[in-house]
């Protein structure tokens, strides 16, 4: 594998012409579009449109233009639906990855007698077990005892038969993530979910690393509920509107918190005390929509319609492969881990490395313009990007943490974290 196999590769990808579409950071490589994905030219020019929109139309613009206000949130979410394999109403453009889990949960978690607790998993993101935790506590449930995490037992992955054998009498509702954020492994949505509703317990994904990378099939594997945010493999800037997903059998659900902008459309401006939830996932919105952080997905979300996730996961496996041989291949005395799975099936869109010194290799490979990120303790995290990342930035990524392991270049920095990783 040379750079010559790499450039082979770049011609031949469909997905090329998408680079041209994005404000790549000068001098650098960047592999960290799962922490916060690129600005496009599309999205730019979206913002913008919002902006123009306030000026022109002042209060008309919730209903006068050609994208009126009032309706964005859903048509995001209809853009989004095919990313998820979901049914257009199932899904709406709203909040964050947390306060959407907190709406979900605050929806979905029905303790009833002995059946009053919330299995999760000991590896997911922080910000998830803190709702959940929450969520008990509102509920008047001591988190010790009340919140299930299924353990991993290599500190990395999850199996399916572990996370099914603590699938319990007492279980009312499960919460893992779709992708690992650390490993990058994918859980078994499918079999997770078929387990779940055997047992008479309900079920919800957290997307944040899944969606834009891979493909789901929510609807048709029976998905109880799902959550995300958008500034991540979507692209959709710096807190970005997040989504949600609610599986259309539980439309009937009241939302566990309430708020006007979930009304049926047609009677929200009746400015009525009585709630009238919309039949869809909009129900589930709770104030007015942030239509700044909402606008850049418009042009963001055209990119991914335009592409196809089919063929962005098809190059994303590609990217990935074509990485991890080339560690095998040049790194091999260097002593790095390949710590996500292997197999395509179950690897997500980033390559996880462990290496020991990994705080600081990461920022000699910043100071050098490979962009990775670094998680504790001692993780590397390297997304190349199907929408903007070349074979080639891959064949240079690695070549330069090949003469930095070489010339111990590290050395030159603290084996320490910043602020932020
Ligand atoms: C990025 C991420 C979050 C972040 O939550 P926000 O509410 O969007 O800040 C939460 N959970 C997971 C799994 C994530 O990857």
């Amino acid at each position: 594998m040379d750079r010559l196999c790499a450039q082979e590769l770049d011609r031949a990808d469909v997905l090329g012409r998408f680079r041209k579409e994005f404000y790549i950071p000068e001098d650098a490589i960047y592999f960290d579009g799962n922490s916060l994905g690129l600005l496009s030219k599309r999205a730019e020019a979206t913002l913008y449109d919002m902006v123009e929109s306030w000026k022109k139309f002042a209060i008309d613009g919730w209903t006068n233009e050609a994208q009126p206000w009032f309706h964005l949130s859903e048509k995001l979410g209809n853009m989004t639906a095919p990313l998820i394999g979901a049914h257009p109403e199932e899904v709406i453009t709203t909040g964050s990855t947390t306060t959407n889990l907190h709406q979900l949960a605050a929806t979905f978690f029905k303790p009833e007698g002995q059946k009053n607790k919330i299995l999760a998993d000991e590896l997911n993101f922080p910000s998830d077990i803190y709702a959940l935790k929450s969520q008990l506590q509102i509920k008047g449930l001591d988190p010790e005892t009340h919140l299930v995490q299924v353990k991993s037992r290599d500190g990395h992955t999850l199996t399916t038969d572990d996370i099914i054998a603590k699938m319990n009498e007492d279980v009312a509702l499960i919460v893992l993530p779709a992708v690992l954020y650390r490993s990058g492994q994918i859980l078994d949505m499918k079999a997770l979910t078929k387990a779940a509703h055997e047992r008479g317990i309900l079920i919800g994904f957290d997307l944040c690393h899944s969606i834009g990378a891979i493909e789901h099939h929510l609807s048709a594997w029976d998905v109880d509920f799902a959550f995300w945010c958008t500034y991540k493999h979507l692209n959709g800037g710096p807190g970005s509107v997040g989504g949600l997903y609610v599986n259309q059998k539980h439309f009937d659900q009241q939302p566990g918190l309430a708020g006007w902008f979930g009304s049926d459309k047609a009677k929200q401006f009746d400015m009525s005390h009585t709630f009238t939830p919309a039949e869809t996932a909009g129900a589930f919105q709770i104030g007015t929509p942030h239509l700044f952080s909402a606008a850049p997905l418009v042009g963001a979300l055209e990119l991914f319609q335009e592409a196809g996730m089919t063929h962005i996961r098809t190059k994303s496996l590609q990217l990935t492969a074509f990485l991890m041989n080339l560690v095998e291949q040049e790194l091999s005395e260097y002593d790095f881990t390949i710590v996500n799975p292997r197999d395509d099936h179950e690897r997500g869109g980033h390559v996880f490395l462990e290496h020991k010194e990994a705080a600081r290799i990461c920022k000699a490979l910043k100071a050098d313009g490979v962009i990775p990120d670094y998680r504790e303790p001692n993780g590397i995290r390297l997304a190349p990007v199907a929408l903007y990342n070349t074979f080639e930035d891959v064949y240079d990524a690695v070549g330069i943490l090949k003469t930095i392991m070489q010339e111990k270049r590290y050395l030159e920095f603290e084996n320490k974290r910043g602020v932020i990783a």
